[in-house]
């Protein structure tokens, strides 16, 4: 195929909904050969049927079962870490099986699947590139995301981490950290008007992000134009960290 990423296999996690869904999309659209990996069978298969991406079931939340869909999807040449859960409560009430739940997705899994990738990689001298999907949560103080925030603050950090240890090997490790962004999973956190428009008014772009101003981010910092990035945290969010 022709694009940017012709000839280029990318494991996207997170797969069936929202950013992942779109960025599989436009990652095939220009000529990537697309892993998709997510939970709802259903999801996967269409988007299979749309987009000829090859496909892989699999809950994250498990540990066996995040390592070995990384060496199923082997080899690849470049991986972002998408799949994510929130599950808001008030700090005073999150529970521990809640955090271990949402970290178990948010931060364990990424780490999981790039340690495999990671390792091939370095086997085979292949510098590849990953981004993980993080959240201005892991930012800022977000109310009822104590448990989904500190999970971010955890991915940003092994962000940092990967890019310290893996650059030596030319593997570039980025984050893009974005805003509400309108996918299935705001639709559930964000359908209070008075939550959602308390928060527009901090974005100094007065809007969310669409799937699709994420997805072109972190085709951006897969692609050869970010070759000198490694280790950033790049929020996609409309001002917000800095207002
Ligand atoms: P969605 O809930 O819309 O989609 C998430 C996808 O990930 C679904 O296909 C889901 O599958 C899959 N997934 C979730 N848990 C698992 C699991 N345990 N194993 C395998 N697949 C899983 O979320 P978004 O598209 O909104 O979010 C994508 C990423 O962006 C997440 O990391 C999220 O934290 C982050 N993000 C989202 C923001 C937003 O406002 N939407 C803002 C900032 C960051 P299934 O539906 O079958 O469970």
């Amino acid at each position: 195929g022709t694009g940017r990423f012709a000839g280029r296999r990318i494991l996207v996690t997170g797969a069936g909904k929202g950013i992942g869904r779109v960025a599989v999309a436009m990652l095939a659209a220009e000529g990537a050969e697309v892993v998709a990996a997510s939970r709802a069978p259903d999801d996967l298969e269409s988007l299979a049927a749309e987009t000829g991406c090859r496909i892989h079931a699999v809950d994250l939340a498990d540990a066996a079962a995040a390592a070995a869909l990384a060496e199923a999807a082997l080899p690849v040449d470049a991986l972002v870490n998408n799949a994510g859960i929130a599950e808001l409560a008030p700090f005073v009430d999150t529970t521990a099986e809640m955090f271990d739940r949402i970290m178990a997705v948010n931060a364990r899994a990424p780490m999981l699947v790039a340690q495999v990738v990671a390792r091939d990689w370095i086997r085979r001298g292949v510098k590849g590139t990953i981004v993980n999907v993080s959240s201005i949560a892991s930012l800022w103080g977000t109310p009822d995301h104590a448990a989904y925030g500190a999970s971010k603050a955890a991915l940003d950090s092994l962000t940092m981490t990967m890019a310290q240890e893996l650059g030596p090997f030319g593997i570039r490790t980025n984050s893009v950290n974005p805003v509400v962004t309108l996918t299935p999973m705001a639709e559930r956190a964000w359908s209070d008007p008075a939550k959602a428009g308390s928060m527009l008014a901090r974005i100094p772009l007065r809007r969310f992000a669409q799937p699709e101003e994420v997805a072109s981010v972190i085709a951006f910092l897969l692609s050869d134009a970010a070759s000198m990035v490694n280790g950033a945290i790049l929020p996609v969010d409309g001002g917000f960290t800095v207002a």
